[in-house]
């Protein structure tokens, strides 16, 4: 098996890297930086470990420890280490931070996700698992797109069974670890008239046709392979000597099999958690993976980490105060050392708009008192609900970027562009096949596609085989259709002779080129065209940064759970689930109405699991904030395209008041002047006396007013008090010397935080 990576001697493996390097962990000093408890997850490296914190108690950094350790002190070698993060961009970062500590660049580690290890592993053993090395990895929709043909093949009615129902169905069974004829009798329905174990199979079988896998497949398959195959899951045991996991509760049961396969030699298997961070039931993950692992490894060693390094105390508290109405936890204290700070901010708007607005204003006003905006970030329950935000911004000509979303490969223009790579990798990929045979216009409409279907399917063969068949002679169809299919064959057989010679960016400029793709944008007149005609170009930037057309292409099909990473100055966009480990000084979490956050369907579904699972999404949104943590809700909404009246979400209810200051917007109108409410840091508006609409979130709201603090507000002192050469104190900066006036906005050298600009109202003349 010459395809595994080389085996060291046990020799070698234990032959230090750098002799000079101490080993004694007081010798480190990066070492020396952790609390006694952090040091001991680092140094415990036999056996299993399980640390169990709460959110910012510096778990991540003391399993990056850990890694840096166990390279350092010569106990791995890279490859001999396996390190499960959550994102690829965690994944990134731990790398950086490990080889800063080595002080040198390690190569060839397992480090990254569940699925982008597996989907590594599986490409070394396609062959295996049926298919070939460049197999594709299917989005969701082109996962429901399979379903929906198999179902349509079938006569089942998908209006009354929607293919993305059945797709969440499948995918359960294969989070749970079952292949079609394993599925449960009792997990099976009404669905699809209780044919669905028969769709998932042939759904299997497509799937292996087209050569493609789902995300589902990489860890269900892997574990397959390594169940079945000994000999190969024995190289895997033996390899890898240390196996770590960071958000371990959201492991699913495939995932926690996948990880007990494969730490069977050596034991050594670090696990990382919280269980108030517990956010991907919905996808199969199981709490009861903690419980089984002290079950399963009865030796292991438990390690708490109590002491909260993020965030400030109001904010701890507040979050704290908002976990503690869930039943299901296992409980813990966690403290912060850093001071109170502020308290949270919450803000109810009239309109979503105002919300938005608002929300732009102050980070406008963060950034004028030197807060970088990379540093700021607006997290929501769904992603829809970041549109609005967008817009603002682009308003406002605040730069932002978007995590967890594929916004740029889900464009049109771009998904036809990978419709043509992903071909000429792979020219099994029917989805592929279909997205492109007739973008640009080349005259084979949807009843030669059927026709071709037809023929493919008695065949067994893909569509480009069939076509490939049609130039034979062994395949019939009308000769019109024939000639433009044939058209196509010739040109993407052409494009793939090239892939071996040329360097892929330029190869991808020639398809847009010869297909005539990029001549169809530029001949549109819509406004929307040289935008796209734009992206395309983007998209031949972005696949220089990539070794190979694989390479790019599998970055692109694991992209769910990464985000356009930008180096640029740019406030951060993101989903809740997509910020999961992320830190930033400020944090906005808007549209907390009831029926969004907590989600309606998610508790029509799952009862009070599913509330507490929405409970404890707002617990991460929340620890997310170093600093400056700002929740709001707005009473109308745009929801699906009508205007929806909203309540305050149950969660604003239930913050401590002691933590919060609360806010009502002046003005009244969604279209007011922008920034009617421009939020307390510039200027705060305490809430009014005017009697607010009854209803019984507003009277939640009301006594929930009554008993919190009086809202505090500053005193602005009028500019022109302020001179050039000036000493002044700020609130977050300390002490300094003003340089520049400028109306309101001051540039100002302090002592110890160096030059910015700020806002007045922050400011005292010293004494
Ligand atoms: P989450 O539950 O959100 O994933 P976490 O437990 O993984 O959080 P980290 O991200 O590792 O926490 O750490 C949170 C912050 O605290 C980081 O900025 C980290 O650098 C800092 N930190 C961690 N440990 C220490 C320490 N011993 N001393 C000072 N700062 C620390
Ligand atoms: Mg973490």
């Amino acid at each position: 098996m010459p395809d595994i990576d080389p085996q060291p001697t046990v020799a070698q493996t234990l032959e230090r890297p750098d002799p000079k390097l101490p080993t004694r962990a007081e010798d480190l000093p990066w070492l020396a930086a952790l609390n006694p408890q952090q040091r001991l997850a680092v140094t415990t490296t036999e056996g299993a470990v399980l640390m169990l914190a709460g959110a910012g108690t510096g778990k991540t950094r003391a399993l990056t420890s850990r890694l840096a350790y166990l390279l350092q002190s010569g106990r791995a070698r890279p490859q001999e280490i396996l390190a499960v993060t959550f994102t690829n961009k965690a994944a990134n970062e731990m790398r950086e931070r490990v080889e800063q500590i080595l002080g040198y660049p390690a190569a060839g580690w397992w480090l990254g996700t569940f699925h982008t290890l597996c989907a590594r592993l599986l490409r070394r053993h396609a062959e295996l698992i049926e298919r070939s090395p460049r197999f594709t990895i299917l989005d969701a929709a082109d996962q429901t797109r399979v379903l929906r043909s198999l179902m349509d093949e079938a006569d089942l009615d998908t209006k009354r069974w929607p293919p993305r129902v059945g797709m969440t169905k499948i995918q359960g069974w294969k989070d749970r670890g079952f292949l079609p004829d394993q599925v449960p009798a009792s997990s099976q329905d009404e669905f699809a008239g209780g044919q669905l174990v028969e769709l998932y199979q042939r759904y299997q079988a497509r799937l292996t046709t087209i050569n493609a896998l789902d995300f589902g497949d990489l860890l269900l398959l892997c574990l397959t392979l390594l169940r079945q195959h000994e000999d190969i899951a024995a190289r895997y045991q033996q390899q890898f000597r240390y196996i770590m996991v960071d958000e371990y509760q959201d492991t699913n049961r495939v995932q926690y099999q996948w990880l007990k396969t494969l730490a069977a030699q050596h034991g050594n298997l670090a696990c990382v958690g919280d269980d108030d961070q517990a956010i991907y039931g919905w996808r199969g993950a199981d709490l009861s993976n903690i419980l089984d692992f002290e079950q399963d490894f009865p030796q292991a060693k438990t390690i708490r980490l109590e002491e909260n390094y993020r965030s400030t105390g109001h904010i701890l508290a507040a979050a704290n105060g908002l976990i503690d109405h869930n039943r299901n936890r296992l409980g813990k204290t966690l403290f912060s050392t850093s001071g109170l700070g502020e308290a949270v901010q919450v803000s109810i708007h009239h309109h979503y708009l105002d919300e938005a607005r608002a929300i732009a204003g102050q980070m406008e006003g963060l950034q004028q008192l030197g807060l970088r905006l990379t540093e700021m970030a607006v997290l929501t329950r769904s992603s829809a609900t970041l549109r609005s935000i967008e817009e603002q911004l682009m308003e406002r000509g605040l730069p932002y970027v978007i995590y967890g979303g594929s916004r740029f490969y889900e464009r049109k223009e771009i998904g036809v562009a990978l419709g043509y790579l992903r071909l000429i990798a792979q020219p099994n990929d029917d989805l592929a096949f279909e997205r492109v045979v007739n973008v640009p216009a080349r005259g084979i409409g949807n009843t030669t596609l059927i026709q071709l279907r037809q023929a493919a399917r008695e065949h067994g063969l893909s569509l480009y085989q069939s076509v490939e068949r049609l130039l034979r002679g062994e395949i019939d169809l009308p000769s019109r259709s024939a000639k433009s299919l044939v058209g196509f064959f010739r040109q993407v057989e052409s494009w793939r002779g090239r892939s071996a010679t040329h360097p892929h960016p330029e190869l991808m400029e020639q398809i847009l080129e010869e297909s005539g793709y990029i001549d169809f944008w530029q001949a549109q007149r819509t406004p929307d065209a040289p935008g796209r005609v734009e992206n395309l170009r983007e998209l031949i930037n972005a696949m220089a940064e990539f070794e190979t057309l694989d390479a790019f292409l599998e970055h692109v099909s694991l992209v769910f759970d990464s985000y356009q990473e930008s180096r640029e100055d740019a406030v951060r966009l993101s989903t809740i689930h997509a910020a999961k480990g992320l830190e930033f000084d400020a944090v906005f979490l808007p549209a907390w109405e009831e029926g969004a956050f907590p989600s309606q369907m998610t508790q029509t579904e799952r009862g009070r699991e599913g509330l507490e699972e929405e409970r404890r999404l707002a617990y991460v949104a929340m620890t997310r904030a170093r600093q400056r943590l700002f929740i709001s809700a707005a009473n109308t909404r745009l929801v699906h395209g009508k205007m929806m009246d909203a309540l305050p979400s149950r969660f604003l209810d239930e913050l401590p008041a002691a933590n919060t200051l609360w806010f009502e917007p002046s003005g009244f109108s969604g279209l007011g002047p922008s920034g009617s409410w421009t939020a307390p840091i510039i200027d705060a508006h305490p809430l009014p006396a005017q009697e607010p609409p009854d209803s019984p979130g507003r009277r939640r709201l009301i006594a929930r007013r009554q008993e919190g603090p009086a809202p505090v507000f500053r005193q602005s002192l009028p500019a022109e008090t302020f001179r050039v050469g000036e000493r002044v104190f700020h609130d977050k900066f300390g002490y300094g010397k003003i340089e520049a006036v400028d109306g309101p906005k001051l540039r100002i050298l302090f002592d110890k935080a160096g030059e910015k600009r700020v806002l007045d109202s922050y400011l005292q003349r010293a004494k």
